[in-house]
Formats: structure tokens, C-alpha cells, sequence
């Protein structure tokens, strides 16, 4: 194998390197994030959840309410028809029947208004249940994947530590010329190399001459796109013992 084919290989290796650290280091930062947004989302519904709860708690007491009335216009009702039953006076009899009216009537009122509450009850409580069933079985998805996270956190701070520990031996098996040249092109562009197929580079997709892409199956020097001044490589070139 030539010079340039070797180096290239090397710078290669480099790179593959260095692609896997950026991979790490993106995933290292978007993982919290992503849990983060998962989080909130599940903390906004639960939220929304507990305030219908709420909400549905001072139904069930305005009803509770609704319902001593009520129990309170049945004690008085069956007190007016005991004391009727001593009455004499046809006067007083009309009175007591009038106000005994009235009651019964505010009576029937208040138990319409307690029906057509417990099915409101009845039917929000139906709903409520299956909310909070949704939210508790997020809460423990949230929790669970914490734990993932944690784990893969971990794991990613490892792999780190062990793909950084290489590259060192890896640059010191690279021309000082070539390396520059890498590291100068990585600095504005990431990854600095790209290979060819068809004259189309790799990374940018622009075409170049058919010579500059022949010239890869034997490069003289490193050659560089015309366009994004990538280093340039030929999958196959490199691939021959
Ligand atoms: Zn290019």
C-alpha cells in the first residue's frame, strides 16, 4: 500500500473515532433533555387531573349540602303533618297546609338537584378514574426511564473515557503535515474527510472532475473536495491490501 492510502487509513481511523465522541457527547446531552420534556409534559397532565379532582370535590360537597336540605325539609314536613293532626282552627289549618306546600315543593326541587348532581358525579368520577389510571402508569414510565437514562449516562461516560484514551496513539501514527491539514479542516467543518463515489462527494454532494476522482485509486498527496475542501478518499482504493 502506498504512503498517502496508509495515511489516509490512519486519518480515517482518527475520524471514526472522533465521530463515535461527537455521537456520545450529543446523545450525553440530549438524553436529560428529552427526560426532561417527558417529565414536564406528565407533571402538566397530572396537574390538570388534579384540578379537575378538585373541581369534582366541590360538586360532591354542593351536593353533600343539597342533601342536609333536603333531610331537613323531611324532618320539618313530618313535623307540620304531626302537629296538623292536632289542628283545629280551620284558619290555622290553611296556614300550615300552605307552608307545608311550600316545603314539599322546595323539598322535590332539591331532590331533582341531588339526581341530576350524582349522575354529574357519577359520570366525572368514571372519567377522573381513567385520567389518573393514565397519569399513574406515565408517572412510573417517567421513573423508569430516570433509571434508563442514569444507566446509559453511565455507559456513555465510560465509552467516552475509553475512545478519548485512544486517539492520542492514533494521531501519533499520522504524518504531522496530514494531521494539521485534519485537525485545521475539523476545526471549521465536521468530519473533515469524505469519501468519493460517482465524482460525488460524500458529504456535501457536489460534483467533481473525473480526474480528481480517478486520481483517488492512487492519490500522489491528500486531495481535497472542490468544494468543501474535505480531504477526500475512495471507499474501494482503501479497502486493497
Ligand atoms: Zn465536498
Amino acid at each position: 500500500m502506498s504512503k498517502i492510502k496508509d495515511q489516509l487509513r490512519r486519518l480515517l481511523a482518527l475520524q471514526k473515532h472522533e465521530l463515535k465522541i461527537k455521537r456520545l457527547e450529543e446523545e450525553q446531552e440530549k438524553l436529560p433533555q428529552e427526560l426532561e420534556d417527558f417529565r414536564r409534559d406528565v407533571e402538566k397532565l397530572k396537574s390538570i387531573v388534579d384540578e379537575e379532582m378538585a373541581h369534582l370535590q366541590e360538586i360532591v360537597q354542593w351536593r353533600d349540602e343539597q342533601e342536609r336540605h333536603l333531610k331537613e325539609e323531611e324532618e320539618q314536613i313530618q313535623k307540620q303533618l304531626e302537629y296538623m293532626k292536632q289542628v283545629n282552627d280551620a284558619r290555622e289549618y290553611l296556614m300550615v297546609q300552605k307552608s307545608l306546600d311550600n316545603l314539599k315543593r322546595r323539598a322535590k326541587e332539591h331532590e331533582g338537584e341531588i339526581l341530576s348532581l350524582m349522575d354529574k358525579v357519577e359520570e366525572r368520577q368514571k372519567i377522573l378514574a381513567e385520567r389518573q389510571a393514565e397519569v399513574d402508569a406515565l408517572m412510573k414510565k417517567v421513573a423508569r426511564r430516570e433509571a434508563e437514562v442514569k444507566k446509559r449516562l453511565q455507559e456513555i461516560e465510560q465509552e467516552l473515557e475509553q475512545v478519548r484514551k485512544d486517539i492520542p496513539p492514533l494521531e501519533a501514527d499520522i504524518d504531522k503535515a496530514y494531521l494539521r491539514t485534519y485537525r485545521s479542516i475539523a476545526r471549521k467543518r465536521f468530519p473533515p474527510m469524505a469519501s468519493v463515489e460517482n465524482t460525488i462527494c460524500g458529504v456535501c454532494h457536489m460534483g467533481m472532475p473525473p480526474q480528481l476522482a480517478n486520481q483517488l485509486y492512487n492519490p500522489p498527496e491528500l486531495l481535497r473536495c472542490p468544494h468543501c475542501g474535505r480531504i477526500l478518499y475512495m471507499e474501494e482504493a482503501l479497502e486493497e491490501a
